[in-house]
């Protein structure tokens, strides 16, 4: 048995691949599945616009972007949820020379690596988003990236899992792991003993806080917290996912335009501020001033779960069969399925040397200062609770 702790689009994923390699699989969630930061995340499939560095972590990134048609297709045909993906391209937008600028230097760096990219005159990005104000000066093109509906995701993945036979443990409640001085043995929840040959840690931002965790093992976690909001928008006003200074907007097919986020360092504070959503606001009023007389639909935040070097954590700890894949901060919708492929490798006992940059063993034993509470853990859910009631 292969227990993975946590049902967010990383656990879920994971399952359910391990579940197509026939493994015997059961995932124990603390409280809902899909409903913490895969929830909350705005679904960007963005490795170029999100300025990866070339890198072995962009390489990842890469080639979740390129997995994603048959991911979303698979999981359709298996769950029959459409999660929404639409890979037609990111538009950034660029209001003054400086801006203009580093757009251009940017689409530079991309054509020496031969990834799509063109820039835009302000008559070119005027004409793909007529919505952007008239101070627009100029703009770049990325056609190879997109969007996906996070939520509908979550909610493929979860139907995906139950019907190739996963078992799902939801509101666990207290959970922690078991183990000897060498390896681990399972999971004990409120209900009992959950033997296991193998626990993956998928708890996003509380993964560095699981119970029973050996310190030797233990990686620290770093909760970064973003707010967004979203408008509701007449179709086809903004039709591509959009990056301006201080705000992206993403359009969903509901007729939700999605304008996020903010990046706070504040815990496991899951408030949405007057000052965050204001922040917000007036970055995607001051790109597409034709935004101002639409109506909020929603307001939300959710914490990402982030790692003191940046890089997720992917694969072995030093405790015999403990796994931790988590930390993906701003891209874990992104990297959901090559995650996925990576840890069932690992499980199956396959080199994966392209993975060593990600090994939890680089920081096991030192956890971050100023790492939070778990009581302001339990005031977050108790916040996302009543925000999702
Ligand atoms: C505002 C915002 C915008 C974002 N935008 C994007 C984006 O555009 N593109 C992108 O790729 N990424 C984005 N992200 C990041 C992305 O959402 C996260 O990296 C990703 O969702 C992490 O998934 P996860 O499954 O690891 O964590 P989560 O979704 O947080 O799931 C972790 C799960 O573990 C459970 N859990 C916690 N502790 C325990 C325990 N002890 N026992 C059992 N279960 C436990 C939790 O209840 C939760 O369900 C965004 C995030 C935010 C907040």
């Amino acid at each position: 048995m292969i227990v993975v702790v946590g049902a967010g689009l990383i656990g879920l994923s994971i399952a359910y691949e391990l579940s197509k390699r026939n493994a015997d699989v059961r995932v124990i969630e603390a409280r809902e599945p899909g409903r913490a930061a895969s929830w909350a995340g705005a679904g960007m499939l963005a490795p170029y616009t999100e300025n990866v560095v070339p890198s072995a972590f962009e390489d990842l990134c890469v080639a979740a972007l390129h997995a994603y048609p048959s991911f979303a297709r698979e999981l359709q045909a298996c769950s029959g949820v459409d999660a929404h993906l639409r890979l037609d391209g990111i538009v950034e937008a660029a209001f003054d020379r400086d801006q203009a600028a580093r757009l251009d230097a940017h689409v530079a760096a991309l054509e020496v690596r031969s990834v799509p990219a063109r820039r835009l005159t302000r008559d070119e990005v005027r004409a793909l988003e007529p919505a952007l104000g008239p101070s627009v000066v100029s703009g770049a093109f990325t056609p190879s990236e997109g969007a996906v509906d996070n939520r509908r995701l979550g909610r493929a993945l979860h139907a995906a899992c139950l019907a190739r036979g996963v078992r799902i443990d939801e509101r666990a409640g207290e959970i922690a792991i078991e183990a000897d001085t060498r390896r681990v043995l399972g999971v004990r929840t409120s209900n009992g003993f959950v033997p296991a040959r193998a626990v993956v840690n998928a708890a996003g931002a509380w993964a560095g806080m699981l119970a029973g965790v050996p310190d030797h093992a233990r990686v620290a976690v770093v909760p970064s917290k973003g707010q967004m909001l979203a408008l509701a928008m007449p179709r086809g006003l903004v039709c591509h996912v959009m990056w301006a200074p201080g705000a992206y907007l993403v359009p969903r097919d509901d007729g939700r335009l999605l304008v996020g986020a903010t990046v706070e360092d504040a815990g496991f504070d899951v408030r949405v501020t007057a000052r965050g959503l204001g922040t917000l606001l007036d970055a995607a009023l001051s790109a597409l001033p034709a935004l101002g007389n639409l109506a909020v639909a929603e307001t939300w935040a959710g914490i990402r779960p982030g790692t003191p070097d940046g890089l997720p954590y992917l694969g072995e700890s030093s405790l015999s069969g403990y796994v931790v894949a988590t930390g993906h901060y701003r891209n874990g919708i992104l990297l959901a399925p090559v995650t996925a492929q990576a840890i069932a490798d690992i499980l199956e006992g396959r080199s994966r040397p392209d993975l060593a940059p990600f090994s939890p063993q680089r920081a096991e034993g030192r956890p971050a200062a100023g790492l939070p509470r778990a009581a302001e853990s339990e005031e977050t859910y108790a916040a996302i609770a009543k925000e999702s009631a």
